[in-house]
């Protein structure tokens, strides 16, 4: 009997479960994880996708927690509209620049052409700044904090793909005004602390943080910080949120002015930051395996399944119900104490099935219980991360449930963290082994002059072309350049990584001014 359940279980996998690997064919494996784990669904318009309960339900976790973060700050949420003139969309000039190939018009309503075509928010600069304007006066009105979370648009024309990069997306937006640059400065790093913490405690996915270089940064800002991700399965980074301080720009083409305390007119300081969709896209991709998702518990819609087991031909209906009820009684103690658990008492498909079912979608504990279990008072517990089962005594589930959730959360991020550290390169000289380095998926540190003319260099002789032809790099593709990802705070920030007279950059004949983080990048 175990036997044949057994091979029912393989024969399960194959109709359930992955076919793609996610080591030796990525782009498919990450494809098919999201349909099967019922995360998204496509669409008929290139670039938008079906955002399903199971992934609609992850973000509602990344929002309570940073709203609940902003809030603390004294930031508080309104809405703006999502259109946008092409009056205000113009005013900063960089900012357009920066963003004017990607904006979606509106120009027509059923037959009629509009007289003034209106855009759909990009970002939404260009959209608030014309109300600060109005709304802020004197030094009494600052700090404005405020927030939204919402969608936008973005005609990207780079091939799409799911969660990382789509056409509409959905973010929060924060827009900020201070007196100071001072208290501008303070936020940013706080707002990108807190983007930190949504990645790290809540998806178990470590970020770098740091500024971005000048060819890099936000259209119109004065600097952006930035935290970086890292995907080692294609040894790309990815920009996992951002947090912009804006100077006085927009201040100056807005007109956003306030008279301070001694009756002086003065331009606002300003900060906007974001953080997108795109946070489901790396959750996936940094944790899910050959089975399917990996969920870390704080972000699991349902933490424990808890079933039967071990039932046979020989089973008596009296002994299925026992059963039965010892699984859902569990599902009712562990909800009571706010552990997050269903039951799957199903009879209809076998045990093999029911354990593809869950792990496809990723649920960290599996308990099951079987005919012994039920004598010894016992459930077994399977962890989804590392297979792990063990024992656990029915009278004290709550508290080992706990107890196993907060170890899997935190070995998640420990393992993904040695992981990523692992494929850190610290390289002094282009020549000896920069392009090697990208070639074994790993992200390189070294000393830079920061000059933009010396990245685009390090762009262009970082493609690939190992195959030898001549076929042009794909932006797209694995083996495009590597850019710099960031300048890190780890490292620029620590006085032991200062660097000594006459260090040279790593790829020109300049002195050294930071430590860059390179990488190629989604
Ligand atoms: P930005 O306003 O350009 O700084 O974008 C804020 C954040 O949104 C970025 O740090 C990305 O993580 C994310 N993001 C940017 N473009 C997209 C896109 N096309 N799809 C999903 N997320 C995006
Ligand atoms: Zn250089």
């Amino acid at each position: 009997v175990a036997a044949a359940a057994n091979e029912s279980a393989e024969d399960d996998k194959v109709i359930i479960g992955l076919t793609a690997k996610k080591e030796t064919d990525f782009k498919n494996w990450y494809r098919q994880l999201l349909i099967k784990a019922e995360m998204l669904e496509y669409y008929d318009v290139s670039g938008c996708y079906v955002l399903r309960p199971n992934s609609y339900s992850i973000w509602e976790y990344i929002q309570q927690h940073f709203d609940a973060g902003i809030k603390k700050l004294g930031v508080r949420n309104c809405y703006f509209p999502m259109f946008v003139t092409e009056d205000m969309l113009q005013k900063e000039k960089d900012h357009i620049e920066g963003f004017a190939p990607e904006v979606a018009w509106v120009t027509k309503a059923g037959q009629s052409n509009l007289d003034k075509p209106v855009a759909i928010r990009p970002t939404s600069e260009t959209v608030m700044y014309p109300t600060y304007a109005k709304w802020i006066k004197s030094w009494r009105d600052l700090p404005l904090r405020l927030n939204q979370w919402c969608n936008v648009v973005r005609w990207e024309f780079k091939n799409p793909l799911p969660f990382i990069r789509t056409r509409e997306f959905l973010w929060q937006e924060g827009h900020t005004a201070f007196a100071t640059k001072a208290e501008a400065d303070v936020e940013v790093r706080h707002i990108l602390q807190l983007y930190a913490d949504v990645y790290e405690q809540l998806l178990a996915v470590p970020m770098m943080q740091g500024i971005k270089s000048h060819k890099e940064k936000f259209a119109g800002g004065l600097y952006t910080t930035t935290i970086e991700g890292f995907v080692p399965s294609t040894g790309r980074g990815i920009q996992a949120g951002t947090s912009h301080c804006l100077g006085q720009n927009f201040a100056n083409m807005f007109d956003i002015t306030f008279l301070d305390d001694q009756h002086q007119s003065q331009k606002v300081w300003q900060n906007s930051w974001g953080l997108s969709t795109r946070t489901l896209g790396v959750l996936c991709m940094i944790h899910g395996d050959n089975k399917g998702l990996v969920l870390p518990p704080r972000v699991a819609h349902t933490q424990v399944v808890v079933m039967p087991v071990g039932i046979t031909a020989r089973t008596t209906e009296q002994e299925r119900l026992a059963l039965t009820k010892a699984a859902t009684d569990l599902v009712a103690i562990l909800n009571a104490a706010g552990v997050r658990a269903t039951d799957d008492c199903r009879t209809q498909v076998t045990p093999g099935y029911k354990f593809n079912h869950w792990e496809l979608r990723g649920i960290p504990i599996r308990l099951e219980i079987g005919p012994r279990d039920l004598a010894k008072k016992e459930t077994r517990a399977v962890r989804r991360d590392t297979g792990e089962a063990c024992n656990l005594s029915v009278a004290e589930i709550v508290v080992s449930t706990q107890k196993l959730l907060d170890t899997m959360q935190s070995e998640m991020l420990a393992r993904a963290t040695a992981e990523r550290d692992s494929r850190i390169r610290e390289i002094m000289l282009f020549e000896n082994g920069f392009v090697e380095a990208l070639n074994a998926k790993c992200m390189v540190v070294s000393p830079w002059c920061n000059r933009e003319a010396c990245e685009d260099w390090v762009k262009d002789n970082s493609a690939r072309q190992d195959d030898g032809s001549d076929a042009p790099i794909d932006e797209k593709e694995p083996s495009m350049g590597a850019k710099t990802l960031c300048l890190p705070f780890a490292y620029n920030e620590d006085p032991s990584r200062k660097f000594k007279e006459g260090t040279k950059c790593f790829a020109c004949d300049k002195p050294a001014d930071l430590w860059a983080l390179w990488g190629r990048s989604y």
